[in-house]
């Protein structure tokens, strides 16, 4: 067992690092962390398409496409500095779950369309998978697509399809087959979120975050728009959520080692009951890290670590959780503080993970969702 990057990996760690010491401004951050609030805002759009002219917004895409054809270890090593330096967009949909998805099932055409211009920072995707009656649940979903000639018309609602108020596609499930059992009558698509009869609408999260309604009147969709063979999109989504369910954890990281510096400032480290508290958290965080390793190692040995990215999930979502917890108990009333605030600590961004962690124990498959596959498909308990 070799815990170490190659020579090759480090010295592309320190191309990013140097990348990143001259690329990263303090209203680049500041624009990044307000998060799908504004989405991905100019700074940021400009901050991609620098990645992108050096093939490192989407590094694992192959060279034709604009990617590196890297190492899935590359691709983390970026995530994972970018992340660490808070200049990581959360919602890269694009790069992390469209075009791996699109590699595996797209047309010819479907790749020339959209890889290269992910890889180059020039468009976004949301995800339109979630409706009122189909989250968990995912194949209940009950959004209409008709064929007419060359056209799906499509009809009905979305609910928390975040990134579709700046994204310039939406991949979009739908039912093409009522009358089969419900995992079969499903396909996949993309749509154009300038198509005449979409209404999108805002919800907000307690974090601060903005997510979506979404309704689809009489939208047309051209059918070269779907995505592999029409009524199999369920399986295609399952790929999609594998991709989507690897994190990077670098910039949890970076908060934890602030908040370390911070008990030891304060000197609230003389109390042995923190002393504890924050040696736990150091624990549970090297074992985030080791289990998002994992995942990268069997994604590079072409295995699909279908049980192992939920593992990760939970235990990233739920770490948060534990963390902010802790650190706002530490850190008495200050750690309630809002960022803006006069006697704020570490920018507020404790209190901030606070309320981030709450949703992010639902957004991409709650925590029960997550169990439920580690426990069925990991370890063959019945369903
Ligand atoms: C902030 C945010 C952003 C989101 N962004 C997107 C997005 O961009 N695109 C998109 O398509 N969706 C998105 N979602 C939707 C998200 O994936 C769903 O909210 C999630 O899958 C849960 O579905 P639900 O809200 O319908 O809850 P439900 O499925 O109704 O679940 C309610 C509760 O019951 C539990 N539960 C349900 N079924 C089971 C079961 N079989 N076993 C045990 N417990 C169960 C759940 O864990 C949960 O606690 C987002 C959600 C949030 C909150």
């Amino acid at each position: 067992m070799d815990f170490h990057f190659s020579p090759e990996e480090e010295k592309f760690r320190e191309e990013i690092r140097n990348f990143l010491d001259t690329s990263l401004t303090d209203e680049l951050v500041e624009e990044v962390e307000r998060g799908t609030e504004i989405g991905i805002g100019p700074l940021t759009w400009e901050l991609m398409q620098r990645m992108g002219e050096r093939g490192w917004l989407a590094p694992a895409f192959p060279k034709e496409y604009g990617g590196l054809g890297a190492t899935r270890w590359q691709q983390f090593l970026l995530s994972d500095e970018m992340t660490y330096r808070r200049a990581y967009p959360l919602h890269l949909c694009g790069v992390g779950i469209v075009g791996p998805t699109l590699l595996q099932y797209g047309t010819d055409e479907q790749k020339q369309e959209y890889l290269t211009r992910i890889a180059r920072g020039e468009i976004e995707f949301a995800l339109g998978y979630t409706e009122p009656e189909a989250g968990s649940d995912l194949a209940n979903l009950q959004v209409k697509a008709e064929r007419k000639g060359d056209f799906y018309i499509i009809n009905g609602q979305k609910v928390f399809n975040t990134g579709c108020h700046f994204s310039q596609y939406v991949w979009l499930a739908v039912r093409t087959d009522p009358n089969v059992s419900k995992h079969k009558g499903i396909s996949l698509m993309i749509a154009d979120m300038k198509t005449p009869g979409i209404t999108v609408r805002p919800l907000w999260v307690m974090d601060n975050d903005r997510t979506n309604e979404v309704f689809y009147d009489d939208v047309k969709v051209p059918v070269k728009n779907l995505i592999g063979e029409e009524n199999r999109g369920f399986y295609y989504i399952l790929t999609a959520l594998a991709h989507e369910r690897s994190f990077p954890t670098g910039d949890l990281r970076r908060t934890f080692e602030e908040f370390v510096e911070y008990v030891k400032e304060e000197g609230l480290g003389d109390d042995p009951l923190v002393r504890q508290s924050v040696a736990q958290l150091a624990t549970e965080l090297q074992a985030l890290q080791l289990l998002a390793y994992r995942v990268t190692w069997l994604v590079e040995k072409h295995t699909s670590p279908n049980w192992e990215a939920p593992m990760v999930k939970v235990y990233l979502t739920e770490f948060m959780w534990r963390f902010s917890n802790a650190a706002t108990e530490i850190m008495g009333p200050y750690g309630q503080l809002r960022k803006g605030s006069k006697w704020v600590p570490l920018v507020g961004r404790i209190e901030r993970l606070y309320r981030h962690a709450a949703r992010r124990n639902i957004s991409a498959g709650s925590s029960e969702i997550q169990r439920n596959t580690i426990a069925t498909v990991g370890l063959k308990l019945p369903r």
